[in-house]
């Protein structure tokens, strides 16, 4: 296939992907295959001959498509949701015929300069003060690792990417046992060692880090010897939304001289509605936050808003420069593979700017406001159900609940044969978790394309499979 061919194949998959998201909400939401099954249709040695596109465009609807989950469906209430908005698509599509290298200020001027534009509109959407500066990562994973590193490089004086870390004071970082994995890894690869990630007691319905706990952790730490480096705060965890008091936590940190860094990785798409930015009240004094608005902000994956106060100090952990990468004669640039670990970048800017202006912010807000409104129906008519408790309360669109139904014996075992069972089932997606122990179904609405009626089509579902289990 060359050039001259690619209109006609672009037209067909276009029309194939308008039907296929128009039309996805009739397929069962999580994949049906069983393991193996695409490994197995798929040949075992690659081919000697290239082939029609004909024939491999046939055997994608045929081998992949049956191996897909579609997180682009209405009724996909598990994890969070991916969104990926028409008008991001369509950015996307442009971006992959382009494909810059947006690695450096030179090597594509306007992915740098629409980069920095649109995080400022980001910053100013979700309510951020002047002052922070913003820079897209792949994922919120790497903006932690860079968060980690410049709180490990501030914590050494700069000093560590030379010396490594070596008979050093241990540096220690705290956050609570609600955070995501990404942390964990974080503290891994910038060599502090899990042990040094101390957890920090958690209260109160929003299972936030009770402050007092941390200020008495660290002088312990201190008393022992140990650096405090930093503070890693979650806002809308990922099990059940668990959110630190972070006004409190800052006060903390700012006293003792922490670096801190938020990850709002779900819920920082919600703060574009000021309603909800209470529950982040104090934001403002953080060092390091992200987002992910390739979650509830509908610009497909992957793109991840990283907004630092001082973007120097990040640079200066991340920032390397050989000669093939200075420009010279150029004043005023910024180089943004200076503030990531990896050097190449996609051009991710594009499709924020196509999707917050075909949108507006007040038509994303819509959509955010519907979500958080359904949830919170779904969760008042689930807590009247005989046989259902609510675990945890709505945080924005997500809550928590458990099958219990009268002389059940293995509830954690009962719950996870209703969530496979659900899923089985097809017509919604759900995902458990772990609350305290206890196995939990979790609820999520996030979903561009969902509406009011596949959230409480969610209801009958849940209560129909319910009712078919046998709970002996
Ligand atoms: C999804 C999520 C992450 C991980 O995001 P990636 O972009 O996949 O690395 C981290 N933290 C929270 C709270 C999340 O919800």
């Amino acid at each position: 296939m060359d050039w001259t061919d690619f209109g006609s194949w672009a037209h067909r998959i276009a029309d194939w992907t308008q039907d296929y998201r128009e039309n996805v909400g009739d397929l069962p939401v999580r994949a049906q295959s069983r393991p193996g099954e695409v490994l197995e249709a798929l040949p075992p040695a690659p081919p000697e001959a290239g082939e029609p596109m004909e024939d491999i465009f046939a055997d994608f609807e045929r081998v992949v498509m049956p191996g897909i989950t579609h997180w682009q469906h209405p009724r996909f209430f598990a994890y969070f949701n991916a969104n990926a908005a028409a008008p991001s698509v369509l950015a996307e599509f442009l971006v992959s015929a382009i494909a810059p290298n947006c690695l450096i200020w030179q090597t594509s001027p306007a992915g740098t300069e629409m980069e920095t534009r649109v995080m400022d509109w980001l910053r100013q959407a979700i309510g951020l003060p002047e002052g922070f500066a913003g820079v897209i990562q792949d994922s919120a994973s790497t903006a932690t690792l860079a968060a980690v590193l410049t709180m490990r490089e501030r914590a050494l004086d700069f000093t560590g990417n030379t010396k490594g870390l070596f008979a050093r004071a241990p540096l220690r970082v705290y956050c609570s046992a609600e955070v995501h994995t990404s942390i964990d890894r974080a503290i891994w690869i910038a060599g502090i060692g899990a042990e040094n990630l101390v957890r920090v007691p958690i209260k109160g319905e929003n299972r936030g880090m009770d402050p007092d706990a941390l200020r008495a952790l660290i002088a312990a730490d201190r008393a022992a010897g140990l650096q405090p480096a930093g503070v890693i705060l979650c806002v809308g965890a990922t099990g059940v939304g668990a959110t630190d008091p972070v006004a409190q936590v800052m006060e903390v940190a700012e006293s003792e001289g922490l670096y801190t860094h938020v990850d709002a990785a779900w819920s920082g798409s919600a703060m574009i509605c000021p309603e909800f930015r209470e529950m982040w009240a104090g934001v403002e004094r953080a060092d390091s936050i992200v987002f992910n608005p390739h979650k509830w902000l509908g610009a497909n994956f992957d793109c991840s808003a990283h907004f630092v106060r001082a973007p120097e100090d990040l640079v200066r952990t991340l920032a390397i420069r050989p000669e093939y990468l200075k420009t010279h004669g150029k004043d005023g640039i910024i180089n943004y593979s200076e503030w990531s670990v990896p050097l190449g970048r996609r051009f991710r800017a594009l499709k924020l700017w196509f999707l917050i202006r075909s949108y507006g912010l007040d038509g994303l807000r819509t959509v955010l406001r519907n979500h958080v409104r359904w949830a919170r129906a779904l969760h008042d008519r689930l807590a009247e159900e005989p046989g259902f408790e609510i675990v945890t309360p709505p945080m924005w669109s997500l809550f928590s609940f458990r099958y219990v139904p009268d002389g059940a014996s293995d509830l954690d075992a009962l719950n996870q044969r209703l969530v496979d069972a659900i899923n089985d089932d097809g017509r919604i997606y759900l995902t458990q978790t772990r609350v305290d122990g206890a196995l939990v179904i979790r609820f999520q609405a996030g979903s561009f394309e969902t509406t009011e009626a596949d959230v409480m089509m969610a209801l009958d579902v849940i209560r129909e499979i319910a009712q078919g289990l046998e709970t002996g």
